[in-house]
């Protein structure tokens, strides 16, 4: 018996479970090294990108104020449009969630009269209300800007006609989301994304055309910027941020949408000038340049739970098997006390409040009691090792992250572990 399995008893899981991590970890091994070799890629590509900026300790210094001529926050934003191989890019702690990074990407490029089309059905839950698919103060709908859906077809492929009917001389904005979030529909692969765009801009070549990238970064070689996107838009506290940073968002594509951005963000003829950094620049720059190996960990404890937990019997989404384009993983576990046990599992095996037993309670928004795991550096950070799920039927656990591939091993077993003991 070697030391780490003897470790992980300290932590009070079974033999059976320490047994079961060891089998299905050492069947991973090809795939592991797959994800390897990506984020190896991707580190490159990091560090390729802050060579060619001249990334410079002078770059971690701080501004307050109106935080005019922060050369930290002018490089990192060039830094970030090397990566995603755009012309500019908009990356700030003012953005204070995925949500609003996509709320001013929205309101940047629309105006009253546009309309902004989703050719991959609905859009994440957020975004319902900033939208206005259901009446909601300040939404788009209230400026005049309306809306259309195109379903992704029964099979998760692009439903091209019903995109091409919808597509009129209205359309200003398309909207892509590349992660399924919390629905069952397939992720798409940067691929399908390329091909989605081709074909819009086919029709009508100068439709603006953004992707949310929530939960994809550094999950494949390329981004969808490299493949026709005109704004990627996502949070620093999941992928980008490496889990370092306290806070922010990013927008990174061409430089006249950039632009309307920041004048959205800030005001109108201030755009980009201002914005003090009050000293996140260094966690911006170092948790970008850990994110490749940190989405790495995050990818290998996904795959790790849905080989067990399917080889148990629970379905999972995606399987063991498929190919990742995100990092979120949904196991079906078919009843309030394992989803319940599963998360207590999560929260056990985190480094901060271990000692918390999460429970269920109502969340404005939901129509069943939800029930959270996380024992975060960062309040909300999922790409640290967090699950959730709304105690009702299928009794389904959402889980991401693991800022390590150890911690979110460590999670898995502790909350396979419970099950098991159920
Ligand atoms: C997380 C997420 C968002 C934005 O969520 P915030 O909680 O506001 O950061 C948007 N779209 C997708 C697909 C997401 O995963």
């Amino acid at each position: 018996m070697n030391d780490t399995h003897d470790f992980l008893k300290k932590f009070g899981l079974s033999e059976k479970a320490i047994e079961l991590g060891e089998k299905y970890e050492k069947e991973l091994e090809e795939r592991f090294k797959k994800i390897d070799e990506t984020a190896e890629y991707n580190q490159l590509k990091v560090i390729k990108a802050m060579q060619d900026n001249r990334l410079s300790d002078i770059h971690f210094a701080s501004s307050t104020g109106y935080g005019y001529n922060d050369i930290g926050r002018e490089t990192l934003e060039s830094v970030y449009a090397s990566i995603f191989n755009t012309e500019d890019a908009l990356v700030r702690p003012q953005i204070t969630c995925g949500t609003h990074a996509l709320t001013i990407a929205l309101s940047a490029i629309l105006r009253p009269g546009d309309e902004l089309l989703s050719p991959v059905g609905k859009p994440y839950d957020t975004l319902e209300g900033v939208i206005g698919i259901h009446p909601s103060t300040g939404s788009l709908a209230e400026f005049g800007i309306t809306y259309r859906q195109v379903n992704l077809l029964p099979d998760g492929g692009f439903d091209y006609e019903g995109i091409k009917a919808a597509i009129n001389e209205k359309t200003k904005l398309v909207t892509i989301q590349r992660s399924k979030g919390y629905q069952t529909r397939p992720t798409l692969s940067v691929e399908r994304i390329g091909e989605l765009i081709s074909f819009i801009k086919s029709i009508k070549p100068g439709v603006a055309v953004m992707v949310d990238n929530c939960y994809g970064e550094f999950v494949e070689k390329i981004e969808p910027s490299d493949v026709g996107a005109d704004m990627c838009v996502g949070s620093l506290i999941k992928n980008p941020g490496g889990g370092l940073v306290a806070s922010g968002g990013y927008i990174a594509g061409k430089k006249e949408y950039i632009e309307k951005c920041a004048y959205r963000l800030t005001a109108p003829g201030l755009g980009k000038e201002v914005g003090a950094t009050l000293g996140i620049n260094q966690s911006m720059f170092q948790g970008l340049f850990l994110a490749p190996t940190v989405v790495a960990s995050a990818l290998k404890g996904a795959i790790f739970a849905a080989r067990i937990f399917e080889n148990l019997g629970y379905p999972c989404i995606p399987n063991g098997t498929e190919e990742r384009y995100d990092i979120i993983q949904a196991v079906t576990l078919g009843s309030a006390e394992k989803l319940i046990a599963f998360c207590g599992g999560i929260q056990a095996a985190s480094p901060v409040d271990s000692f918390v037993v999460p429970e269920g309670w109502a969340m404005p928004g939901y129509t069943s009691d939800v029930i959270m795991a996380a024992g975060n550096f960062i309040q909300g950070s999922s790409i640290e090792l967090s699950a959730d799920g709304p105690i009702t039927e299928p009794y389904a656990v959402y889980f991401q992250g693991g800022l390590t591939w150890y911690h979110a091993k460590l999670g898995i077993l502790s909350a396979l572990d419970r099950v098991l003991k159920l």
